[in-house]
C-alpha cells in the first residue's frame, strides 16, 4: 500500500494518493501531508549518480505510491512528464546552478504540473469522471498548469491571474491557449486570486463542478517537487553521504517543501535558505517566533514570489510539530531550534535583486532572471558567513520570460528558448473580473450550466 495522507488541521482520517490529489485541500480546510515519510537507503541514493532524471522520479515516486498505481503507468507517466534537459551547471568553486526552466512554459512550475496533470488524468480515465481545475497564478503556476492539462480530456482548466501583475509573455502562455482551458484577469493581486479560489472550494454551492486545486497546496505538486533536489545532489556531491547547501527563491513555499521532504526522506541537506523578495513575513518570523502576514503583499519584480501569506508553511509548521490552520494562524509553535537548524531564511529587496543580475553576470558570464537572482543573492550572503560548501541554487525561471530587467540590466534581450517562440504572434482570449468572490462563483455556475 502506498503512503496514506492526513490533514495539517488534524481533522478526519487517513487517505490514499488519489483522494490527496483529486481533492487538493482537506475538508478540514487543512492541507494534506503523508502521514509516514518513506526514507531511501545511502545506496539506494548512490544507485542515483548515473541515473537519468525521469528514472530518480520514477524510483522517488514509487516509494510514496507503490501499488496505487501500476509500476508500468508511473514509469510511461514520468518519461512523458521529464522529457526535457535538468542542467545543473558549476558557476565557481563548488557553486552550481540548477536550471529549472526547460520545461514547455520555462518555469519550474513545469515539474509539478505535467505529473500532476498525468496522474489526474491515470485516475479520471479509471472513474470516467470528470473535474475543473481551478488555480489561482502569480505568472508561472497557470501557464505550466494550463499547458500540462490543455487538451486532456474530463478535465476543464480555469486560471485567474492578477492583471497588473504578470508580464505579457506570462500572460500569453495562459491566454493563447484556447480549447478546456479559460484563463481571467483579476483586478486585483495574486492574494485576492488565492483567497477567490479557497472561497470557492469552500462554496456547496459549487460541488457539482468537483472543483480540484492545481495550486501548490495540493500534495501531488509537492511530490514531484521533491525529485530535482535528489538529482542535483546526485550530480554535486563527491559522496552519497556528502551534505549540500540548496538556495530557494521562495514565494508560497511549495518548491522549498519539496525539498523539506526530500531530506526527511533521507537526501543530506547541509541548509536551506528560503530566499524570499520583500514579501518577509518568513524571515520574519525566523528572527523573532511571531508569524504576521502581510497585507497586503508587495509588488517586487520577482513577481512569483509575491506572497503575503505563504500557503505551504501549513505542511512546514506539521513537519515540525507546530500547527497553522488555514487562516494563517499560529495554533501551536513548531520546534524553532530545528527549524533555524535546517533553514535559514532572508529577504532581498528589489534593489538588491537588480544588483545581484548585474554581478553574476558580470563576475561569472551567468544569466539569472529575478527569482533566481533573489537566491542568488541570499546563496552569497550565506556562503561569505559559512565558508565554501557544495551549493546549488535553483534557478526557477527563463530569464527570457522578464525580458525587461534582463534588458535594462544587462543591454541585451534575453534568448527565447523555442517553446515560448512564435508567442507573440497567437490570438489571445480571456475574461476579466473583479477581485470579488461573487464575481467568480456566478462566472463558474454560467460555466457550468448548458
Ligand atoms: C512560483 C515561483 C517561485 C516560488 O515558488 P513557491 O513554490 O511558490 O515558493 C519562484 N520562482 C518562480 C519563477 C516561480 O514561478
Amino acid at each position: 500500500m502506498g503512503v496514506r495522507y492526513v490533514s495539517t488541521n488534524g481533522g478526519g482520517g487517513e487517505v490514499c494518493f488519489r483522494d490527496a490529489l483529486i481533492r487538493g485541500q482537506a475538508p478540514d480546510l487543512g492541507l494534506y501531508v503523508p502521514a509516514v515519510i518513506p526514507r531511501l537507503t545511502s545506496d539506494e541514493l548512490y544507485g542515483f549518480r548515473g541515473m537519468e532524471y525521469h528514472k530518480i522520479a520514477y524510483e522517488i515516486a514509487f516509494r510514496f505510491l507503490e501499488d496505487d498505481i501500476p509500476k508500468g503507468e508511473l514509469a510511461r507517466i514520468t518519461r512523458q512528464a521529464y522529457d526535457f534537459d535538468v542542467p545543473v551547471e558549476r558557476v565557481h568553486g563548488r557553486v552550481h546552478v540548477m536550471r529549472l526552466d526547460r520545461g514547455p512554459t520555462a518555469s519550474f512550475k513545469d515539474f509539478a504540473a505535467r505529473m500532476m496533470a498525468r496522474l489526474m488524468h491515470y485516475y479520471l480515465r479509471l472513474d470516467g469522471g470528470s473535474v475543473t481545475v481551478l488555480t489561482a497564478t502569480s505568472g508561472d503556476t497557470g501557464s505550466a498548469v494550463a499547458n500540462a492539462f490543455h487538451g486532456l480530456s474530463g478535465v476543464n482548466v480555469v486560471v485567474l491571474f492578477p492583471e497588473a501583475e504578470v508580464t505579457d509573455r506570462q500572460r500569453r502562455q495562459m491566454t493563447t491557449l484556447g480549447g478546456n482551458v479559460t484563463a481571467v484577469a483579476v483586478d486585483g493581486k495574486f492574494d485576492d486570486c488565492q483567497s477567490m479560489v479557497k472561497k470557492a472550494f469552500a462554496d456547496k454551492a459549487l460541488l457539482g463542478l468537483k472543483l480540484s486545486s492545481a495550486n501548490s497546496i495540493n500534495f501531488g505538486r509537492l511530490l514531484p517537487q521533491t525529485v530535482y533536489y535528489f538529482w542535483a545532489h546526485s550530480r554535486v556531491a563527491d559522496n552519497a553521504g556528502e551534505k549540500v547547501v540548496f538556495s530557494v527563491p521562495s514565494g508560497n513555499f511549495g518548491d522549498i517543501m519539496g525539498g523539506v521532504y526530500a531530506s526527511m526522506m533521507g537526501l543530506p541537506v547541509e541548509r536551506f535558505i528560503a530566499a524570499t523578495n520583500e514579501n518577509d513575513e518568513f524571515p520574519r518570523f525566523m528572527a523573532s517566533g511571531g508569524y504576521k502576514p502581510l497585507r497586503p503583499s508587495k509588488a517586487c519584480i520577482s513577481n512569483a514570489m509575491n506572497v503575503g501569506h505563504p500557503s505551504n508553511l501549513a505542511r512546514l509548521f506539521n513537519v515540525f510539530g507546530g500547527w497553522m490552520d488555514e487562516q494563517g494562524r499560529v495554533k501551536r509553535l513548531p520546534d524553532m531550534d530545528a527549524l533555524r537548524r535546517l533553514i535559514w531564511s532572508v529577504s532581498v529587496t528589489d534593489e538588491r535583486t537588480r544588483e545581484s543580475i548585474r554581478s553574476a553576470y558580470s563576475r561569472w558570464g551567468v544569466v539569472l532572471e529575478p527569482h533566481g537572482a533573489v537566491g542568488w543573492s541570499a546563496l552569497e550572503e550565506y556562503l561569505l558567513a559559512s565558508g565554501d560548501k557544495p551549493a546549488v541554487l535553483l534557478e526557477t525561471a527563463d530569464p527570457a520570460k522578464f525580458p525587461g530587467e534582463i534588458v535594462s540590466l544587462l543591454g541585451f534581450e534575453p534568448k527565447l528558448p523555442d517553446s515560448m517562440s512564435g508567442l507573440e504572434s497567437r490570438i489571445e482570449s480571456y475574461g476579466r473580473m473583479r477581485a470579488v468572490y461573487n464575481d467568480l462563483r456566478r462566472f463558474l455556475l454560467a460555466g457550468s450550466t448548458p
